[in-house]
């Protein structure tokens, strides 16, 4: 009967990283009578996209002793994979490198498996995971009722929506399409024919990789605008984190200009560009949300490509894999715009105008990769998304990126009281860094608490 008089769960939307990191703060944050419901669509509890490839050559992009997913011990996944018996394959996911040990992400993935058995198993009846896809969310006086796909409506009082990178509909559907998620078809593809990947950055590297795992011996074209590569990582201590003035704050160019003089600076010392570029990591956070919005959006038009493949960078062996591919013109990398992709009976023919000319050259492939990331909010074909941005509980973050909200993740919908934040990927556009492992580690015990004050059931600290 007692369960009667239960206050009502909050519910955290995506069952990846973000949302095992979000209901571990939340259950440690919210009094024990509070329910966290993790709603999971379609893969284990705790993995999400990235971490459930069985691929070994899918390798994390972050060195062991950065991806600990426990804001208290930094060398948590370090220590695991040190101390967890592991057979031959999962051995061969550990690459120790110049710069540090790099393991496979199906191998983090397990870390992961084993983090949210004990979380589970810790909380008993207060969390309660939820295997459905939650197509719609309808705002009622107690907060929200939740529909999923194969679920009964559920009552929750507040929503942390943490669904990752939203997939777009960047390629539109046709027999042509390739999905990098599901590459169990790469095996059946003509070796004498063409693939093409759109994007150049880090999925581009897991799509090159997934292909050969599955036997594609053909040529491989990627292409992006700029035809950028992400750069490995080295062994570099961190730099010197150059000082900037209130002028070179408030505007890109200057701001570019000084990192490149910091980069410059470091080189004749001898130094790495590396350092500097790490350096910045606690301060970028407050760059971009100081620099106004016209320096913001030059940023991302012009500085993004280029700091990504400098900042988002790649382990060893997963470059030299790239550069092998290049090397031995299994892979061939193009800057340029797609202008066209024409279906045709047996793959697609591409137009593409390569970067700095007004030339257009076709490309017959027989299939074509989207490796570009994520999509706009507006551009997303998810149904949750589509309703949320239907019913105003959402709107389109700075520059159409990730959903609005305060840094702190409250989101700003067009009903302003309504308790939902956004949570990991989703708040990119307002916040620079929220992305990556340790990032997204550290920024759930904030969105814990906000979530517990707002609904005024915060714990003493
Ligand atoms: C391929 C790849 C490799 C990466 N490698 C690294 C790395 O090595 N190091 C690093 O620090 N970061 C890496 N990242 C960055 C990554 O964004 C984060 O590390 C983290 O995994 C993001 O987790 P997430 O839970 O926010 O998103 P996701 O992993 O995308 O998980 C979101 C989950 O939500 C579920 N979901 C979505 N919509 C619904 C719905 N309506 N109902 C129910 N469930 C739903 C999805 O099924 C999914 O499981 C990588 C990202 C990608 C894509």
């Amino acid at each position: 009967m007692t369960s009667t008089h239960r206050p009502l769960p909050i519910a955290i939307i995506g069952g990846g990283f973000s949302g095992l990191m979000a209901a571990e703060q939340l259950l440690r944050a919210l009094p024990v009578d509070r329910p966290v419901l993790l709603c999971e669509g379609s893969r284990p509890f705790g993995l999400g996209l990235a971490y459930a490839t069985p691929n070994p050559d899918h390798l994390l992009n972050l060195r062991a002793s950065q991806m600990s997913a426990d804001p208290e011990r930094p060398e948590d996944f370090a220590d695991w994979l040190a101390c967890t018996p592991l057979d031959a394959a999962e051995r061969q996911g550990i690459r120790e490198t110049e710069a540090g040990t790099f393991a496979a992400r199906g191998l983090y993935g397990r870390y992961l498996a084993e983090r949210w058995d004990r979380v589970a198993a810790g909380a008993g009846d207060r969390l309660i995971p939820l295997r459905a896809a939650i197509c719609d969310v309808e705002p009622v006086p107690e907060g929200f009722r939740l529909h999923g796909a194969g679920a009964p409506p559920r009552l929750v009082a507040g929503l942390v929506l943490a669904m990752g990178n939203l997939p777009g509909p960047a390629l539109a559907p046709g027999r042509h399409r390739l999905d990098p998620w599901h590459p169990e078809a790469f095996g059946t593809l003509d070796p004498a024919r063409d693939v093409l990947v759109i994007g150049t950055g880090l999925t581009m590297m897991d799509s090159v990789a997934a292909l050969r795992r599955e036997g594609f011996a053909g040529r491989i074209v990627a292409v992006s605008r700029r035809g950028l590569l992400p750069k490995p990582h080295a062994a570099v201590p961190a730099g010197r984190r150059p000082d900037f003035t209130p002028e070179i704050r408030g505007s890109a160019r200057k701001l570019v200009a000084a990192i490149r003089r910091a980069i410059t600076t470091a080189r004749e010392a001898g130094d790495d560009w590396r350092g500097v570029i790490d350096a910045l990591r606690p301060i970028t956070d407050a760059l971009w949300a100081g620099l106004p919005r016209a320096e913001q959006a030059r940023i991302l038009r012009h500085v993004r490509p280029y700091w990504d493949v400098h900042r988002h960078r790649t382990a060893p062996p997963a470059a030299e894999a790239i550069a092998a591919e290049i090397r031995s013109g299994g892979l061939v990398v193009r800057a340029g715009r797609i202008l066209a992709i024409a279906e045709a009976p047996d793959g697609a023919v591409v137009t593409l105008r390569p970067r700095g000319t007004d030339g257009r050259e076709r490309i017959a492939v027989q299939g074509i990769l989207d490796a570009t990331g994520f999509s706009r909010l507006a551009e997303t074909d998810d149904p949750l998304i589509r309703n949320l941005l239907a019913r105003g509980l959402v709107r389109p973050g700075p520059f159409g990126l990730g959903i609005a909200a305060s840094p702190g993740g409250r989101v700003a919908g067009a009903s302003h009281d309504a308790p939902i934040w956004a949570f990991g990927p989703m708040l990119r556009g307002v916040v620079w860094e929220c992305i990556a492992v340790p990032d997204i580690r550290d920024a759930a015990r904030p969105l814990a608490r906000a979530v517990a004050d707002q609904l005024g059931d915060r714990l003493a600290a």
